[in-house]
This record gives structure tokens, sequence and C-alpha cells, in this order.
């Protein structure tokens, strides 16, 4: 299926040309672009073209603004939204939940903010499952035949083998304290890789709608949890430590009392983002 001939391609392509913009001055593919629909090349294809399946280039290449999608590919987008939105509140719920029972527990404060970021992190360690949902689901609309193309190729996984492999090599080999810090810092990577990537496509799809508002948000919180992500990574690695040093515990104690802060106001800002993003497509599928 395919949108209607007089769908304004022109104008759902972003003019600003990009440093690695994968199009030619002449306005034909260059780079190695895949069709998000079947995951055909587009090399050597106008812009302007469309794809053997009938997808436009554009959208593979740029992303067409969402007014002018499909009100199916729309509507997927609304559900997918939704799906995202009742998850982020629950484990929001869930940690609001913790932060309650941790207070209601501990014996003195710093008791009480060491077991809220223990509970928070731990809940923290949930977000790569909503944030993988929203990649596959919400930022990016390629189809598997895409992934296939795009990733299934020999040297690409032989790159992604190798360096799962010297990562194996290394967890292995190493002795603590080192080997404490490295798994803290695959930890680390695990809970906060996903959610940045999602919040930067996220950023990019807001843009496409296009919601400027929305788009900022959303690269603010970017930049707010890649913060978050090394203040985190920091407690992690110093905690150990903390034990036979006040100086040190007092700087843990304090981060992690910033970093709770920190990521109630992104968890909620998020959500409440993905309710604004919400309504807003609704208003575009009729
Ligand atoms: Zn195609």
């Amino acid at each position: 299926m395919s949108s209607d001939a007089s769908t304004p391609l022109r104008s759902a392509m972003p003019r600003k040309k990009r440093f690695f913009d994968p199009v030619g001055s002449d306005d034909y593919v260059r780079g190695r672009v895949f069709c998000v629909e079947c995951g055909a090349s587009l090399r050597g294809k106008l812009v302007t073209d469309r794809c053997e399946c009938g997808h436009t280039v554009t959208d593979s290449v740029y992303g067409d603004f969402l007014m002018y999608q499909e009100q199916r590919d729309l509507r997927r987008l609304n559900s997918a939204l939704g799906l995202l939105q009742y998850t982020g509140i629950t484990i929001l719920a869930l940690i609001a939940l913790g932060v309650i029972s941790a207070v209601s527990s501990a014996a003195n404060a710093e008791d009480a903010l060491a077991s809220i970021f223990e509970m928070a992190f731990t809940l923290a360690i949930l977000t790569p499952l909503p944030a993988t949902l929203g990649i596959t689901l919400v930022t990016r609309k390629r189809s598997l035949a895409y992934y296939r193309a795009r990733y299934g190729d020999a040297r690409f996984l032989a790159i992604v083998t190798g360096a799962a492999a010297i990562l194996l090599v290394m967890v292995v080999l190493i002795r603590d304290p080192y080997r404490k810090a490295l798994a803290n810092t695959l930890l680390i990577a695990f809970t906060g890789t996903p959610s940045l990537i999602f919040l930067m496509g996220f950023s990019r799809l807001m843009r496409h709608m296009p919601h400027r508002a929305l788009a900022n948000i959303a690269f603010g919180l970017f930049v707010v949890t890649c913060v978050l992500t090394a203040v985190c990574w920091g407690v992690l690695l110093m905690r150990p430590f903390a034990a036979d040093d006040d100086n040190l515990g007092g700087l843990v104690l304090t981060l992690q009392g910033i970093s709770i802060m920190i990521g109630l106001g992104v968890g909620a800002t998020t959500v409440h983002m993905l309710i604004k993003a919400r309504r807003s497509v609704a208003a575009f599928a009729r």
C-alpha cells in the first residue's frame, strides 16, 4: 500500500543538507540506504522516486512528515505511544511505592537515601524494556526486512561478535576491583543506552511531526539522561570504597540524592511528553 500520488513529498524533505547526507547534490541516493518497508537497497535512485515496493524514497532517507503518512501507520503509532505511556506510568508508580516503603522502613535519612537509590536503580534496570519497545514501535517504523538488509550482512555480524568476544575475555581475565568496575560499567551501559537512543529517536520523530516543542523537550531529556547516567556510573564506581572513607561516603550520598531527583524528573517529564505526543498523533489519525 502506498500513499496517493498528490502527497507533497518535496515539502516533506528537510532542505538543509547534512554533513553525512546520503543524497548527492543531484538528488540521487549515494549512501548505504535501505527501504524501510522492504529492505531493498536504494543506492542510485532519485530521492523523489519510489522503491519497487511503492514506498517513497524520501521516507527511507529522511523520514516523511507524520501528517503525510498513511492512516494505518498513524494508528499504529498512536497505539504504540499508548502502550509506552502506560508502561512508563507503571514503572513510575512502582518507584513511588518503593520510595514510600523505603522512607517508612529506614532508621535514618542516610539509610533512606541509600535504599531509595538502590530500589530506584533496580527499577531503572527495567527501563530498557519500554525503551526498546519505543525504539522498535515508535521512533523506527522499519520492517524486519529492513533490519535484515541493514544489519544481517556478514561484516556487521563479525564486528558485533568480535566486540562481544573481547568484552567476555576481559570480564573473565581481569580481577577485582577492576572486574567489579567493568561489571558496573556494563550495567550502566545496558540501563542507559536504550533510553538515550529512544530519546534521540523521539526527538527526530517529533521534528518530523512536525512538533518542535516536543522535539526540544526530548532532546533536553536526552542531555539530562546523559548526565544522570554519568552520575549513577560514578555512584556505582565509588560506592565500594565509600565505607572506608567519610568524604567519599558523603559525596556518594549527595550524588545518590541528586540522581534520585533527576531520575524522577526525567521519568515524569518523559511520561508527560508521551501523553502530549500521543494527543498530537491522534489529531492526525482521523
Ligand atoms: Zn521498498
